[in-house]
């Protein structure tokens, strides 16, 4: 046992409490809005099961970011979680402006007038995000808003460069809500002038991940990337895949990106909209071959944006994205403005948890063999056999260690059967990782040798309430432990 044990031990002193809150294992992002800004409503969806607080720079002030992410580290320097945050950028996409009262109804024959001036959206005219609207767009055109839920045609473009408009599907708007052209190339930079500077302030805040939106090509994650490079951030990028250019280029975007997000809303109007379940199945597989954990996102529970009870299209959908494999489900409106922010969490991780009590979702080690052309082939063995034996044994705690996060995305990606334990000396990965399914983190930077951090380990969960005496363990580490060499051996200890 290390001389040092005491610190780890102390550290978590108050933090049995959150057993429970870790039982699921595909996790949970949420996004915050109005609905959920504050210190108590956050504790309370982080209560109910949130892994992952979502902040949408499409919406919402710095200012307003700032309390919110002062908020979620308070809970996690005093309660008993670690939760990620992620910011997310809007990228180039076209909105439209405040709406008056924040409520339009438009129905179906309604002529409307898009404008490039900033105004209050009101019947007679309403305000988009793109000066070129006028210049892109050809009579005829459709435009999509609201991820679809209203659609206007182009009948008119005026001298003055408006774009009228004919509603051929009706609908509430309300404001800043997204407009897709699906017919339209439009000419906008991967990262905009906006995005640079929110960007800023996520790299600033040392967020824990930042999406990148309707990303279109590897070089756009490159560009990204080397603007976190510059500032030596240690920001995680997530891809959102969400336009058809970025199918074509998936296997380089996976990659490039530390993960995916499936982003349905955006992807639904780009593409034809029955194409979306197979797409989500086939990033879902490609991600965990890559061990890139994988998100998938928009309307899993919408109709509880009003409702008490999700529909059963909706619950069938929760439970599908866990039986697929997913790291994540995400929630979007329904948490940032919904009437139940706390109540839809509750109810997805109850989903979750009654799909995740059977097994037939588990052992994904059988159709995902270790790659011998891998460069990290002989710590994938390594890993992918803890696995097996972790099952074999039908071991309480799958063990790993990491600097660069690899072997915790690595174990996961097998989905094991034994719960997951992680132990890094790099402190930013520990909320990072509660992005990964089934990955429960700990900061732990002890060295002195291999027994003694095993030992520790073992304590330390013991101490959790995560193990008990008689309990089997499989440890994974590497040695020698001062070469911080990739995973390279498997212990099987007996809890004493
Ligand atoms: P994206 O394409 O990035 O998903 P979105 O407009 O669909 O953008 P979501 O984050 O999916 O936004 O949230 C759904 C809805 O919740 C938004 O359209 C908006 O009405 C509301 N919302 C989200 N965050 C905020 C916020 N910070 N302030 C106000 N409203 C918000
Ligand atoms: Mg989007
Ligand atoms: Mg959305």
């Amino acid at each position: 046992m290390s001389q040092n044990l005491n610190k780890y031990l102390h550290q978590d002193m108050d933090k049995t409490a959150g057993i429970d809150h870790t039982s699921h294992r595909t996790k949970i992002v949420a996004t915050v809005g109005p609905a959920c800004d504050t210190y108590e409503k956050l504790l309370d969806l982080v209560r109910a099961g949130v892994n992952v607080f979502r902040l949408n720079f499409s919406h919402g002030s710095h200012e307003d970011k700032q309390k919110i992410i002062d908020h979620i580290r308070h809970i996690n320097s005093t309660e008993p979680y670690n939760i990620a945050i992620l910011g997310d950028l809007q990228g180039p996409k076209l909105r439209v402006g405040e709406i008056e009262n924040n409520h339009l109804d438009l129905f179906v024959g309604d002529i409307l007038t898009f404008t490039n001036e900033k105004c209050v959206g009101t019947k007679e005219k309403i305000y988009v995000s793109y000066p070129n609207l006028a210049g892109d767009v050809k009579i005829g055109n459709t435009i999509m808003i609201d991820d679809g839920k209203i659609e206007v045609k182009v009948v008119n473009i005026t001298k003055e460069k408006d774009v009228k408009v004919e509603v051929t599907l009706g609908g509430v708007l309300s404001s800043k809500k997204g407009i897709n052209l699906p017919d339209t190339k439009i000419s906008l930079p991967a990262i905009t002038d906006k995005d640079l500077v929110d960007l800023e302030f996520i790299i600033e805040q040392k967020l824990d991940w930042v999406a990148l939106s309707f990303v279109r090509s590897v070089k756009d994650i490159v560009i990204l990337r080397n603007k976190l490079d510059e500032k030596k951030s240690k920001t995680k990028i997530i891809a959102k895949i969400e336009k058809p250019e970025a199918l074509v280029n998936i296997r380089d975007i996976i990659v490039e990106s530390d993960a995916i997000m499936i982003a349905r809303g955006d992807l639904g109007v780009e593409l034809p909209i029955e194409q979306v379940p197979l797409i989500q199945r086939e990033l879902i597989r490609k991600c965990i071959h890559r061990a890139k954990p994988v998100i998938v996102a928009t309307q899993m529970m919408e109709s509880m944006i009003d409702r008490t009870k999700p529909n059963r299209s909706e619950i069938t959908d929760v439970a599908n994205a866990v039986l697929e494999g997913a790291d994540a489900v995400m929630l979007s409106g329904e948490t940032a403005a919904g009437n139940h922010p706390a109540l839809v969490v509750e109810t997805m991780r109850k989903i979750i948890r009654q799909v995740e009590q059977t097994e037939y979702r588990y052992n994904r080690e059988d159709d995902l063999k270790p790659l011998a052309h891998s460069p990290s082939f002989l710590s994938d063995a390594v890993c992918y056999n803890a696995c097996k034996i972790s099952k074999d044994l039908n071991a309480n705690a799958l063990i790993g260690m990491t600097q660069s996060g690899y072997t915790a995305f690595m174990l996961s990606s097998y989905r094991p059967q034994s719960p997951v334990f992680i132990f890094t000396k790099e402190r930013s990965l520990v909320n990072q990782l509660s992005l990964s399914w089934g990955v429960r983190a700990f900061f732990y930077a002890e060295e002195e040798s291999l027994d003694n951090i095993v030992v520790d380990q073992i304590n330390i969960l013991k101490q959790r309430g995560f193990l008990n005496t008689g309990d089997v363990v499989v440890n994974t580490g590497s040695t020698p432990v001062h070469q911080h060499l990739p995973t390279n051996i498997i212990k099987v200890t007996k809890v004493d």
